[in-house]
């Protein structure tokens, strides 16, 4: 299915789906949600019904016209979330997001050969992990000193010319 600009999908067999109605539905949490459904206008004598069309119900085959629901907030913030991870700055953050995060852990294990808690309950694990943490940033911020690039957090993206 396509989605159209005017608010429509575009089936395989080029029918339109419109808008039938909208549901509220509220979960055990108590949120709201808002569900929109575009039913085919015709769905007579298709030939990809049978693919089409599998929610089980007792209506025979031949009488159901399709139906999708939809949640446009849930796609509006998807169609937004996508736009910010793919832009340059996205692009920029999960680069380094991948060297650091991923980056501190190896450093951790492999280089400062830290492979189990040396203690045990909660809060001799959490001192454990924040004076390893220290260590980390300690040795973090003696390299950058030495390579000369304090004040700078982020890697900049490196653009093909
Ligand atoms: S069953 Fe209906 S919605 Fe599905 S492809 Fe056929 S005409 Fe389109």
């Amino acid at each position: 299915m396509r989605m159209k600009e005017d608010d429509y999908y575009i089936c395989e067999n080029n029918k339109k789906l419109r808008i039938n109605k909208i549901i509220k539905r509220k979960s055990k949490t108590g949120y709201i949600s808002e569900k929109t459904v575009y039913t085919s206008e015709n769905c007579k004598n298709c030939t990809y019904k049978s693919n089409c069309i599998k929610r089980y119900s007792k209506k025979p085959l031949e009488e159901r016209v399709k139906n999708i629901e939809t949640s446009k907030l849930f796609n509006n913030l998807r169609k937004e979330n996508l736009e910010r991870i793919i832009s340059d700055e996205g692009c920029m953050l999960r680069m380094n997001r991948s060297i650091q995060a991923e980056g501190s852990f190896a450093q951790i294990k492999q280089d400062m050969g830290f492979r189990r808690y040396l203690s045990k309950g909660n809060d001799n694990v959490l001192s454990e992990s924040v004076l390893l943490a220290m260590t980390h940033n300690i040795n973090k911020l003696h390299n950058k000193i030495q390579s000369n690039r304090t004040g700078t957090h982020l890697f900049g993206l490196k653009k093909e010319a």
